[in-house]
């Protein structure tokens, strides 16, 4: 659906009782010209939500929110303009014409879609039928094995269809439906003698609604055993695209965790229906999940209107890492903020609430990382140091590091993604900076697509040479004890920068602690090298000594860190090399301490 003309907004505006809209979800009370309610969009005890029914708006003393009927159904069921323009349509039975359509076609269109919705209704009906009468044992029995009670089974309208062929096919005809449209839903299929028979057989179906509440599809998940499992295509299989279920647009719960979002100001996405409605049933009712395993533009733009903030909870394992790392960019490119649950390895949301409680879950939910920790974390885990991984490695990094918008944060995470890859900070900005012209261009990129790796990867691949790790040179250590030898008045000074610690060279150990005793440094020295230094009153001149040591001392202080940093990275390696994340994870912590020390 394109453009709606604007006097078919109007006649909608006009129209629609915003008092009785926006009552559908919030209890009114009628107060003086307005009516008044608990803001549906904050939480509060006390109703500072106000509605002006006359004058067809709303607005909340609380926290500003306010609009006209249009805001509310987008903002309340987190739909685009258009879609909510089609839904207060569709109450007031008003007609939207398409463009370049008559409006007979419209109508068709239409009605189509509606009767569509009216199948998925029956059929829902017949499911749930199923899975409660005499025939539905076997689906009861699988929804107690995976503790999913009878509160979920009402919220989620679960269903269950035995092993038949044509039971469906029989509820819908004797129902006097088209069965063309329940073919066309996916519901029915044809045989070669053009005979109607069930989609869904031996499944415990799983219905799917929009944010209206609509039933727009279904999943079924095979409860079948041995060779009939062979046979039955698939553990799950859905509901094909069609003119009501758009995959890519829907998130599997948002209906039932509307109220949830709320409360909780954030949603957790998991991977898996059924990862949904346990988590439900444990009380963790602001999740939901895509449908199928790619997360999509579309889908965080429903987030970020009807949330704004968003948990990742996805599988421990190799495919959930990946899948969390797309998921992650897409979400912070359009704004929704991010964290991120790491499950222990192999372990899923079910799987831990069946061995650990939802107590354990919510350990794992309050251990959530925000999204650039994770990240970096993550391109540690990965980092592939070839000029190859590197780039690709940037492209991503440029992603996510442009959602930063502090530039204090943004510094201190290109900072840490340097040491992560082993490049230079100011070659990593530049590869960045690349990336990011590369990224803000998007349509012209797509033309061609070689172009945006290729860059970065050029970038880095001139400047390897960076990549060998700089030597302390060890004359500060030797201007050090030079400036002490000529002016042994700073030796206090030396003490409280702790010079004594930087200083790696024995001999040069020796001469300080000999002048902390007052000593002269000379008479432990047999090294004609240091011996000549010391005499040669380099720094006899110098307008500022106690400038000079300090100088020399953060010379070496900063040596040292970068040696602490390498041997860190070299344990964070070897500790991802055992598969101990716990230890690496903190390791990583440390490593991100440091750096902002050296920052
Ligand atoms: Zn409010």
């Amino acid at each position: 659906m394109g453009l709606i003309p604007d006097e078919t907004i109007s006649e909608i505006r006009e129209r629609a009782d915003i008092v009785a809209v926006i009552g559908q979800h919030v209890e009114l009370k009628k107060a003086g010209t307005n009516h008044k309610g608990l803001c549906p969009f904050h939480q509060e005890k006390s109703p500072s939500f106000s509605v002006n029914g006359d004058k067809g708006f709303y607005y909340c003393f609380g926290c500003q929110q306010k609009g006209d009927v249009f805001s509310f159904v987008m903002e309340y069921e987190g739909k685009s303009f258009v879609e909510a323009a089609e839904s207060l349509a569709g109450q007031l039975g008003i007609m939207i014409p398409e463009t370049g359509a008559s409006s007979e076609q419209t109508a068709q269109r239409r009605s189509e879609k509606s009767q569509m919705l009216e199948v998925n209704k029956l059929a829902t009906e017949f499911f749930r039928g199923q899975l409660a009468g005499a025939d539905g044992e076997k689906g009861r029995k699988y929804l107690k094995e995976r503790g999913i009670g009878q509160e979920q089974v009402e919220a989620f309208q679960l269903g269950y269809v035995p092993e038949k062929w044509q039971l469906l096919t029989d509820f819908l005809q004797a129902r006097g439906v088209d069965l063309q449209v329940a073919e066309r839903l996916g519901l029915l299929k044809r045989n070669k003698s053009n005979r109607y028979y069930d989609f869904f057989r031996d499944r415990l179906v799983c219905p799917i609604a929009n944010t209206s509440g609509d039933i727009v599809g279904f999943s079924g998940r095979s409860l079948a055993t041995g060779e009939a499992a062979e046979k039955a295509g698939g553990k799950y299989v859905n509901s094909p695209e069609s003119a009501v279920y758009k995959k890519s647009k829907l998130l599997f719960g948002i209906y039932q965790a509307r109220d949830a979002f709320r409360k909780a100001e954030h949603c957790i996405l998991v991977e898996g229906n059924f990862d949904v409605i346990r988590l439900h049933e444990h009380g963790f009712r602001q999740t939901i999940a895509p449908l199928g395993t790619a997360f999509t533009d579309d889908q965080a733009l429903r987030i970020k209107r009807l949330v704004g903030q968003a948990i990742l909870l996805y599988d421990g394992d190799r495919a959930g890492r990946a899948a969390t790392l797309k998921a992650l960019q897409i979400l912070l490119a359009q704004d929704v903020s991010v964290k991120i649950a790491s499950l222990p390895n192999g372990e899923d949301p079910d799987s831990l609430i069946g061995r650990e409680g939802p107590e354990a879950l919510q350990q794992v939910l309050s251990r959530a990382q925000p999204a650039i920790e994770y990240f970096i974390h993550e391109v540690w885990v990965r980092a592939d140091r070839s000029a190859e991984g590197r780039a690709k490695t940037l492209v991503e990094a440029a992603q996510v590091l442009r959602s930063i918008s502090d530039p204090t944060q943004r510094d201190f995470a290109v900072g840490t993604l340097a040491t992560a890859l082993g490049v230079e900070n100011a070659t990593l900005r530049q590869g960045l900076r690349r990336a990011l012209q590369n990224l803000r261009e998007p349509r012209r990129s797509h033309q061609n697509p070689q172009q945006r790796h290729m860059d970065p990867q050029s970038q880095i691949g001139n400047n390897n040479r960076e990549m060998a790790p700089k030597r302390p040179p060890p004359k500060p250590q030797l201007d050090i004890i030079c400036i002490l030898a000529e002016f042994p008045e700073l030796l206090a000074d030396a003490e409280t920068q702790d010079v004594l610690s930087y200083l790696t060279d024995s001999r040069l150990r020796d001469m300080y602690t000999a002048a902390k005793e007052g000593k002269p440094m000379l008479s432990v020295t047999d090294d004609p090298g240091i011996a000549k230094a010391l005499l040669s009153g380099a720094f006899s001149g110098v307008a500022s000594p106690s400038h000079c040591l300090e100088e020399a001392a953060n010379t070496l202080k900063y040596a040292q860190q970068m040696r602490e940093m390498a041997k860190l990275q070299k344990q964070i390696e070897e500790a991802n090399r055992r598969g101990d994340t716990e230890l690496e994870r903190q390791l990583i912590r440390e490593i991100m301490l440091l750096r902002k020390q050296v920052d």
